[in-house]
């Protein structure tokens, strides 16, 4: 086991040891948020037609040389329909948007361009170029294009995407179901009263959504207190889900029985302590194949430990190609107190300034306990482990936190 080690040499070690999830098919229109499992390929070329991309009339460019041109309109193309006819010298169709471009016509003359009907006689004082306002077939995708590599996640437009080309079943990386435990004989459930002493679960809640918005399926948080026999009740419950999360019990105190009894259920422990603030306490292991985080139980440790180690984890773990949020370089507003030694997620707001520069600030107060830090805050800016100070106009990076 490693103890205190490095953010990066702790990112690593949980990396190395996370398997991809199962491949299963789901409908195309619940995959939000999943990850594809296989490469998408256009069976059809898209738009499928050559069709207008105005409301107007289909024409030959070649009869409109001279202007004004009157021409006789012989057809009327409603979207969705196939005209039987085709356009000869002399004639044109009425057309509308997203129709099926008629045979012998060239380009479209949208409506604004007529300016007299008399029965079937259209007078044109604009005349379009060959091919203008005509999408041709596969002018969006080609057939046979690929479209999405498997690892792609799945947003709205790759929803709209996979409706257009037609799959309506996909294979997707299951989402891995994460049993989050909060720790604590101080901790009573939201709803309930406040007795002296007691705190609400508040990580518990935060986590399991933390989850859900990384991705994964979040069980009800457990809740387990500080002695062995609980924390063991909640370890064989928490074994059903793929990701074990606990909240609390992983640091020096009498009470901090989590990694003890994970130990007495096979855990290896690969490590513990990472050199950073908040989360110093953080443990990493392995049970029965699955990764198990001990994160602290401090609502802003254990948000930032989730985001910046069990996020990645997870997104690994759905077969994304990325992992972390894309990282930003921003310049430091005014100092944010740190200490040498340690790596510090700060929590930042980030704004860009006239010189579109983008600059950020702490939230102020960053102690661990102070959960308004997290709740303010708009990115993470990272304040690497070598450096002593970070005054004013150190350059940092930061990830924004579009949770
Ligand atoms: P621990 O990591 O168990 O040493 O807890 C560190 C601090 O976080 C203590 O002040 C706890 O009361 C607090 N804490 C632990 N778990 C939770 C939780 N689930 N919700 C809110 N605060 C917590
Ligand atoms: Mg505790």
């Amino acid at each position: 086991m490693e103890v205190f080690i490095p953010v990066d040499q702790a990112r690593a070690m949980i990396t190395n040891i996370l398997v991809r999830q199962p491949v299963v098919t789901v409908p195309f229109e619940e995959a939000l948020g999943m990850t594809l499992a296989e490469d998408i390929v256009s069976r059809d070329a898209i738009p499928p037609f050559a069709n207008s991309a105005m409301d107007g009339y289909a024409v030959r460019s070649a009869d409109m040389a001279e202007l004004p041109v009157t021409l006789r309109e012989i057809d009327q193309i409603p979207a969705g329909v196939v005209s039987q006819n085709v356009i000869t010298s002399g004639t044109c169709m009425k057309i509308m948007t997203g129709a099926a471009f008629p045979e012998g016509a060239d380009a479209v003359a949208p409506i604004e361009w007529v300016d007299a009907t008399v029965g079937d006689a259209v007078t044109f004082n604009r005349a379009p170029t060959s091919g203008q306002h005509v999408r041709p077939a596969g002018q969006d995708v080609s057939e046979g294009a690929l479209v999405f590599n498997a690892g792609q996640l799945i947003t709205p437009p790759v929803i709209g995407m996979l409706a257009t080309l037609g799959y309506s079943s996909i294979d997707v990386y299951k989402p891995p179901v994460c049993a989050v435990i909060a720790t604590g004989d101080e901790l009573v459930a939201p709803g309930e009263p406040l007795m002296p002493g007691k705190i609400r679960n508040s990580s518990g809640a935060a986590l399991r959504a933390q989850v859900e918005a990384a991705g994964g399926i979040g069980l009800p948080a457990l809740l387990a207190r500080d002695n062995r026999d609980s924390i063991a009740t909640a370890i064989e419950k928490a074994l059903e889900a793929d990701v074990l999360i606990f909240a609390g019990g992983v640091s020096v105190g009498d009470y901090d029985l989590v990694k003890d009894v994970l130990d007495e259920f096979g855990m290896s422990l690969l490590f513990w302590k990472v050199k950073q603030r908040p989360g110093k306490p953080l443990a990493f292991g392995q049970l029965q194949g699955k990764p198990v985080f001990g994160l602290p139980g401090n609502p802003v440790s254990s948000a930032m430990c989730f985001e910046q180690y069990v996020r990645p984890a997870l997104a690994a773990m759905l077969g994304r190609t990325m992992h972390r949020r894309p990282l930003h370089p921003a310049l430091l507003l005014r100092e944010t107190r740190k200490v040498a030694g340690l790596h510090f997620f700060a929590r930042g707001i980030a704004t860009f300034g006239d010189d579109g520069q983008l600059y950020v600030e702490d939230t102020g107060p960053q102690a661990s306990n102070l959960y308004a830090s997290v709740v303010r805050a708009n990115c993470i800016f990272h304040l690497p482990q070598a450096l002593e100070a970070a005054p004013a106009g150190t350059p940092v990076v930061i990830e924004w936190l579009n949770w």
